[in-house]
């Protein structure tokens, strides 16, 4: 049996949330009167593990019979799983949820993986058969003792008679898609949330978490960082669809994240996880527990999505603001990030879809500028160019906006270059060299740029334009053969990023 008096020696009482206790002593199991109440915790503590809690009678005091399950109680049947019985807890720690503050006995996150009522089938000395009616586990089980380890008293518990009722079948996991819009809105009967700038993830979590790409190919090898989230959820199983992100100063980073997505080789993918960790971003829950919830509205799916995660850095919960579009949009803007979306309140999730219940607005910006030279590229682009160097026109000439070094395709890459060749010129196209000065906050001086004829145009996307008249992070888009050179204007560019 426990020692009596474990549960306040393990505790100081003014640096725990938990409960005191009612009563002192522990019963024994094979005698003490059963109460109707039963729960699980779900305990993150240094090592994840369940608590299961038997409410019995100490005296006349209700008090919780409690054992350690690492693995929780079995899900099938004749599969046993170890349970260390450990000392009574005091009936209202069944309602505690929260943090255990760190350096207190048991630190770390606590939640109510299921409560409800429960039936003693048998009890005696060192057997108990027990029928548990909770929200997530439905059965009979049984908790045989079979020794005694270090003076831990070790148990088994069964599944004899699973009685949950038979399972949904898992629903299409093609990802819903949203609608591109113009402009940011408010309305009441909308919800509103950052646009991730990362890689469309389902992830299916139950004892494991198989990661699958939005054309439902298995990328779980690709990020093991996230490989195990399901760990993260209280619940049974369910099925997540979210963003899996790279940030880079706070913010997603696409362009970060994109050395990780074609990796195979699984020391390829240790060493690219070191420098550039990735977190999964949930947003929406398609099947908890054996239930679908796709013709679910989309506010009681995320009300469940908010329950079920215990965040970590493999796994967060997108924040979401109601009715409010337009003060989100200014606020990922500030953050430079990419957009955001709106999500119809009442609506369902519609699998492979793209319908106007979603809508994404971006907060970048189109400008066309004039290409004006290039810099020479590094890493896997050393064979060909790193950045376009882009300007526009005013009175004073073409004066440079920055360098664009991202948004190519592998294939545009080997194009554009006999084009660079074609067009090198000896002389500065812009009205000041800026050999040597800094074109972004991220990148180093430019340093031996190469100058080309100033005659292509470009349409780049961009978030804001600094004080000095430089591009905030700048993509490119295409190339515009229907527009000439000399119509690319800074003062166009200047009321674009304006509005
Ligand atoms: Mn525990």
């Amino acid at each position: 049996m426990p020692d009596a008096r474990d549960y306040l020696e393990k505790r100081s009482l003014e640096r725990t949330p938990e409960p005191p206790p009612a009563t002192s002593g522990n019963v024994n199991p094979a005698v003490a009167a059963a109460g109707r109440t039963f729960m699980v915790h779900q305990h993150h503590a240094r090592s994840l593990h369940f608590d299961l809690r038997l409410e019995m009678l100490n005296g006349d005091t209700p008090v919780l019979v409690s054992w350690a399950v690492p693995k929780g109680l079995p899900g099938k049947a004749g599969k046993p799983h170890l349970a260390i019985h450990v000392e009574d807890h005091p009936f209202d720690y069944g309602s505690f949820e929260g943090t255990i503050p760190a350096g207190n006995y048991g630190a770390g996150q606590v939640r109510i993986f299921d409560s409800g009522t429960y039936e003693m089938l048998e009890q005696e000395d060192g057997k108990l058969s027990l029928r548990l009616a909770g929200n997530r586990l439905r059965g009979v089980y049984h908790l045989h003792r079979t020794g005694d380890q270090g003076g831990k008293e070790q148990w088994l518990a069964f599944l004899r008679k699973d009685e949950r009722p038979a399972p949904d079948d898992v629903p299409s996991l093609d990802p819903m898609l949203a609608t591109l819009v113009e402009e940011a809105f408010d309305g009441e009967e909308w919800i509103f949330e950052p646009k991730w700038d990362g890689v469309r993830t389902i992830a299916i979590c139950g004892g494991d978490t198989r990661l699958l790409s939005r054309r439902l190919r298995d990328v779980t090898a690709t990020y093991p960082e996230i490989g195990d989230i399901h760990r993260q959820l209280v619940a049974l199983g369910a099925v997540l669809d979210g963003e899996v992100v790279a940030f880079q100063e706070g913010v997603p980073s696409f362009e970060r994240l994109q050395s990780r997505i074609n990796l195979q080789k699984a020391h390829d993918v240790k060493e690219a996880m070191k420098a550039i960790p990735v977190t999964y971003i949930a947003f929406d829950l398609l099947y908890l527990d054996g239930r679908s919830l796709v013709a679910e509205p989309i506010e009681r799916r995320k009300e469940l999505l908010d329950s079920l995660v215990v965040p970590s850095p493999a796994i967060s919960v997108s924040p979401v603001v109601a009715k409010e579009g337009r003060a989100l949009s200014e606020s990922v803007r500030a953050k430079n990030m990419e957009g955001i979306v709106a999500k119809r309140l009442g609506s369902p999730y519609r699998s492979g879809r793209r319908s106007r219940e979603w809508l994404k607005i971006k907060v970048v910006k189109d400008a066309d500028v004039v290409v004006g030279g290039w810099t020479s590229g590094e890493g896997a682009r050393s064979a060909s160019f790193g950045a376009l160097l882009v300007g526009a026109y005013s009175e004073r000439g073409l004066e440079l906006l920055g360098a664009v070094g991202t948004g190519f395709s592998q294939q545009l890459i080997a194009e554009i270059q006999p084009l660079l060749r074609d067009l090198a010129d000896e002389d500065c196209p812009f009205a000041e060299d800026p050999t040597g000065t800094r074109l972004g906050s991220f990148s180093k001086a430019l340093r031996d740029p190469h100058w080309l004829d100033p005659v292509l145009v470009a349409r780049v996307q961009f978030r804001e334009l600094t004080s000095t008249n430089r591009l905030r992070a700048p993509a490119f888009k295409s190339f515009r053969t229907d527009k000439e050179p000399k119509d690319c204007s800074l003062e166009d560019i200047l009321a674009t990023a304006r509005s």
